[in-house]
């Protein structure tokens, strides 16, 4: 058994829960406040204990395991969670114990390693007369002697064994030198080399202020590459790190904001500048994980990267990040149709700072303070933003584009919390595209209609007939019957076992190929639906391998699967072995059969839930509870709508694949 699976095993859900919520006993189920949402008046929070899950029927609409609970209810990351739970569970996590405390221990002597290397870089640095020209360089740029001290800036001699044979000397062996990433190993002659060589260096420090690499800037005229970073290691991963939170974290809390720019000198500039709150990212977008790591600090961001075209490219790309992975809100309203659905408001508040073309934060800081906090007072709200990149892409003078524009920029525009601001915005793109308002909104509502309304009833039923016997590969069909039978004895809302595999072998697929997160979400959005999000998967951990492949990815890494394996927590590696394992025997299928199973477990477990909610206004209606019979009449017609909408794009989906694809079987 798992860690996870005997921490699941030996503690009860309704314990945990109880700690923070009064919960009473309805049938197999408990219900009681939700501790996530405004919930006073009917109770909208169910556990579950027989299978040890909850679910919130009100407007957080969230679930999961008690792993979920956990993180959600503390704030904690997953691993916190696992280690909180384990030790209440009595769980020592011990089958990884030497192995851990192995590599806890490689991690603090790796670190020792490390920051004695920043000091030798440093004392270099000061003292050689061989850093004449980096002494310069930095000069140049006009660094102060306390800003050098306070980022510990060093040099690299150039030198092919200058830092090996000095830490060797000190007792380090080769291979604590390669794995810290300070020599690189030639291979093919057998030989090891330092990694830097005639660079500036600059230390780069983790959250908690270790030492866990370095960025190195060439000093050579067209040195190639012009910043070398540490390669990868346990300690230093570059999605995972902001330069300079370590020491911005304080007063990016303090002024509310934090700012985001591209390189390590224009956080160090800032910093030197007077503007603390400034931090950089590590590639050429914010990763999730980067995310997750600011939102400690605020939920106020200015991205301020430079005008290029990448600079560009990265600002829209961190853009999308962002809006995967910030917190939501949710409300339920009725748009002008009569349709109930609920809106999730991205709960935060992103700003881009517009860096004028040619020239970086380091440069505007070093000629002129206050025209950096000009910008930064002036950085665009998204919608302005992304409108007038994409206008400057597509002109609107072909109105195709208009339309075109319109639709990527709504749903930002939905994204919105404030109605008033909303509002603005809805006028904003109106003038900017030199379009009616409400032809902007139909078009709104179109978009919704035409992914509802694209098979007519009568055509989708004709097309559900002539679909059987089902495709080759497709899932078998759900068998409504088993739903039924079990209702009437109060129905747990969690997932079949087929189900939890099916999503299980999405994950083993993406794991191993990076291409079918994208070309699954192509096809899910093909259809009106949306992509893939981490609530898709039944299990925490299947959700955090989940969020972790689709970072590597979508940030443009090529994982090869190896290291994947070897970049990942144990407990995580342990799963994604069950997985590989348990698919190995199944034949690779097409990408768009798992965009099928997708809406075929996304089905089961609206459907699941209907049955649930069903039941509970049943319960609602005897009891004369009017309050929650409103709200749940709501829910269930939503997720009536909701389940039409996932049916008809399933049997699109089957039958387009049906015609496309035919030739091939
Ligand atoms: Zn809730």
């Amino acid at each position: 058994m798992s860690s996870v699976d005997e921490i699941k095993a030996r503690l009860d859900i309704l314990d945990i829960v109880s700690e923070d919520v009064q919960l009473k006993k309805s049938g197999r189920t408990y219900m009681g406040f939700c501790p996530f949402h405004n919930n006073t008046r009917s109770p909208a929070f169910a556990v579950y204990p027989e299978t040890g899950t909850w679910k919130c029927f009100g407007a957080c609409a969230d679930g999961g395991d008690i792993f979920s609970y956990v993180m959600k209810k503390n704030g904690l990351d997953f691993k916190e969670a696992l280690t909180l739970l384990a030790a209440k569970a009595g769980v020592t996590l011990e089958q990884y114990t030497p192995e851990q405390k192995k590599r806890k221990s490689i991690e603090e002597q790796q670190i020792e390693l490390l920051e004695s290397a920043a000091d030798y870089f440093h004392q270099l640095y000061l003292h050689a007369p061989q850093a004449k020209h980096a002494r310069d360089y930095i000069q140049g740029r006009e660094f102060t002697d306390q800003t050098v001290a306070t980022y510990k800036i060093g040099f690299a001699l150039n030198s092919w064994d200058a830092l090996r044979s000095n830490f060797m000397g000190q007792g380090y062996s080769e291979q604590d030198l390669i794995d810290a990433g300070l020599l690189t190993e030639n291979q093919d002659k057998g030989t090891t080399y330092d990694r830097f060589r005639n660079r500036v260096i600059i230390p780069i420090r983790d959250v908690a202020g270790r030492t866990v690499g370095f960025g190195a800037r060439t000093l050579e005229k067209d040195g190639i590459p012009k910043y070398l970073n540490s390669p990868q290691t346990g300690l230093f991963d570059k999605s995972r790190i902001l330069f300079g939170l370590d020491s911005s974290k304080r007063f990016i809390r303090e002024a509310r904001q934090a700012v985001i720019v591209e390189g390590y000198m224009d956080v160090i500039m800032a910093w030197q500048g007077g503007f603390r709150n400034v931090v950089a990212q590590m590639g050429t977008a914010l990763t999730r994980d980067q995310l997750q790591l600011l939102k400690k600090q605020t939920k106020r961001f200015v991205i301020a990267l430079d005008a290029d075209a990448a600079g560009v490219n990265a600002t829209m790309r961190s853009l999308t990040v962002a809006r995967e992975t910030l917190d939501r809100d949710s409300e339920i309203r009725f748009d002008p149709s009569g349709l109930v659905r609920e809106e999730s408001r991205l709960n935060a508040d992103i700003r881009i700072a517009s860096i004028p073309e040619g020239e970086d934060p380091d440069s505007i800081i070093r000629n002129d303070p206050a025209e950096w906090a000009k910008l930064i007072g002036g950085a665009k709200p998204v919608v302005e933003y992304v409108t007038s990149v994409l206008i400057e892409q597509q002109p609107i003078d072909d109105p195709k584009n208009k339309s075109e524009i319109a639709q990527q920029v709504i749903p930002m525009i939905l994204d919105i919390n404030d109605p008033l601001e909303r509002d603005h915005y809805w006028q904003f793109l109106a003038r900017t595209l030199q379009v009616d308002e409400r032809s902007l909104k139909q078009l709104n509502i179109k978009q919704r209609r035409k992914n509802n309304n694209q098979r007519p009833v009568v055509q989708g039923k004709k097309t559900a007939q002539r679909q059987q016997p089902p495709e080759p590969g497709a899932p078998p069909p759900i068998d409504d019957s088993n739903y039924s039978a079990k209702s009437s004895m109060g129905m747990m809302p969690d997932p079949t076992r087929r189900t939890k595999r099916k999503e299980a072998e999405l994950i083993g697929r993406a794991a191993h190929n990076p291409g079918v997160i994208r070309q699954v979400n192509k096809i899910l959005s093909d259809t009106g639906q949306p992509i893939l999000h981490a609530q898709d998967f039944s299990l925490q951990i299947d959700r955090e391998l989940f969020l972790l492949i689709n970072d590597k990815q979508s940030a443009g890494e090529v994982v090869p699967s190896g290291d994947m394996w070897d970049s990942l927590d144990d407990i995580l590696s342990e799963r994604l072995k069950e997985i590989g394992q348990s698919i190995s025997a199944i034949d690779k299928k097409p990408s768009r059969n798992l965009a099928l199973s997708v809406l075929q477990w996304r089905l089961e477990k609206k459907k699941l839930l209907n049955t649930e909610l069903q039941q509970m206004l049943r319960t609602a209606r005897s009891n004369g509870e009017s309050e929650s019979l409103e709200q749940l009449a709501q829910q269930v017609e939503r997720l009536t709508v909701e389940i039409k909408q996932i049916d008809r794009a399933k049997m699109g989906l089957s039958s387009r694949s049906k015609h496309r694809y035919a030739h091939k079987w």
